[in-house]
């Protein structure tokens, strides 16, 4: 997601908003000003129901945040790291940078966002209660009615069982519980996103034929959104699957070149870079530790000039950056740890000391040669 603007922190998660954010927020406040709030409650001037839209607006995009962040503070109770929240065109995106350990897990990271949304629906609608029995100020009263509506549809919509929506996860972590197949599951959950993807594109044309206009556009839009997302999971569940029983040691090259954190750019590269072939190498102190990785897309940002007063550390990826996993993890596990920042590499490490890398090549040459046990496995079986 690019063109994101980044708001803040949030209980130690980065909040951002992409630009897609301020057309649905124009949209939303504008519909409520000039459709719904002069529909229920009439004879009120334009300036008041504009500043009522924009209020019940940005509530609603605090409602949103509300989801987004418990979907991140649960996940991190759990042990699954959160990258950030960034809300965006159709809502919002906790981005979790590992997988749950356990169908309860995963249950509880799925489960607690649309639980937060349900919640504020009822207090919304609480609050309405009170403000129509007391005969509070109408459109106070329009935009909390509101309020408790969507709130509602969104922890509906997100039960969908269907991933990459809430629900989706929630049959993930289901059909994992009963069947002990966590890549299986993912499989299941993707394939039912695919086809309520295409049965919400269709019903979206449908009713756009039909004379709902930009309605049935967006629901084109988001049928759109999840198929593709799906797919998408759907692929890496596949991935995974293929990578079952394979351990970090099988693909990993062991005893790496290392380079010393303490050195600059220039001794880097007359001393390693034009004297081996590799593109990347690890960074230890003096005891052997890994401390971080660079490469060479990394220092081709150092100008030649500042190549001697340019410390390779400070180029480099730190530790915090890179996934450094044990020789016997599963390399499947691996897959959700890979960093931007190493290109999708991974640092081994055995009793804190380095013992291997494995590069995103590794992992395609030990696909390629899954996929070729399994024809071997095929043809042997159709025999
Ligand atoms: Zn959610």
């Amino acid at each position: 997601m690019t063109e994101t603007v980044r708001l803040g922190r949030l209980l130690g998660v980065d909040v951002g908003v992409n630009w897609s954010v301020f057309v649905i927020f124009a949209l939303i406040s504008l519909g409520l000003a000039a459709g719904r709030f002069p529909v229920v409650y009439p004879d009120h001037s334009p300036g008041a129901y504009l500043v009522a839209g924009l209020a019940a607006g940005l509530v609603f995009f605090f409602s949103l945040l509300a989801h987004e962040l418990s979907h991140a503070v649960v996940a991190r109770r759990n042990g699954v790291g959160c990258d950030g929240i960034t809300l965006w065109l159709f809502g919002g995106v906790a981005r979790l940078t590992g997988e749950p350990d356990s169908p309860g897990a995963d249950l509880r990271i799925a489960g607690v966002g649309p639980l937060i949304s349900l919640v504020l629906g009822g207090l919304f609608a609480a609050a309405t209660g009170v403000l129509v029995a007391f005969d509070g100020p109408e459109l106070v009263t329009a935009a909390v009615g509101w309020l408790a509506l969507i709130n509602v549809v969104l922890a509906v919509f997100n039960l969908v069982p269907a991933a990459p929506l809430d629900g989706g996860r929630i049959l993930r972590a289901a059909v994992w519980k009963f069947t002990g197949d966590r890549h299986r599951a993912a499989v299941v959950a993707s394939r039912a996103g695919r086809g309520f993807g295409w049965a919400l594109i269709a019903f979206g044309l449908f009713i756009f034929v039909a004379g709902a206009g930009l309605g049935g556009l967006w629901l084109v839009l988001i049928g759109w959104f999840i198929s593709t997302s799906a797919a998408a999971e759907e692929r890496h569940a596949e991935l995974t699957d293929s990578l079952r029983g394979v351990r970090v040691s099988d693909v990993m090259t062991a005893d790496p070149a290392v380079v010393r954190h303490d050195i600059d750019v220039r001794e880097f590269l007359d001393e390693h870079v034009f004297t081996h072939r590799h593109s990347t190498f690890p960074l230890v102190d003096g005891n052997g530790h890994p401390v971080g990785l660079v490469t060479l897309g990394q220092v081709k940002q150092v100008a030649p000039e500042d190549r001697a007063t340019t410390g390779l550390a400070s180029v480099a990826c730190d530790l915090d950056d890179i996934a450094v996993v044990s020789p016997d993890e599963p390399l499947a596990d691996l897959l959700p740890k890979m960093s931007a920042c190493t290109e999708g590499r991974a640092l081994v490490a055995e009793n804190g000391r380095l013992v291997g890398i494995v590069s995103p090549s590794d992992i395609v040459r030990q696909l390629e040669i899954s996929e070729l046990r399994n024809v071997r496995g095929l043809s042997r079986t159709s025999a």
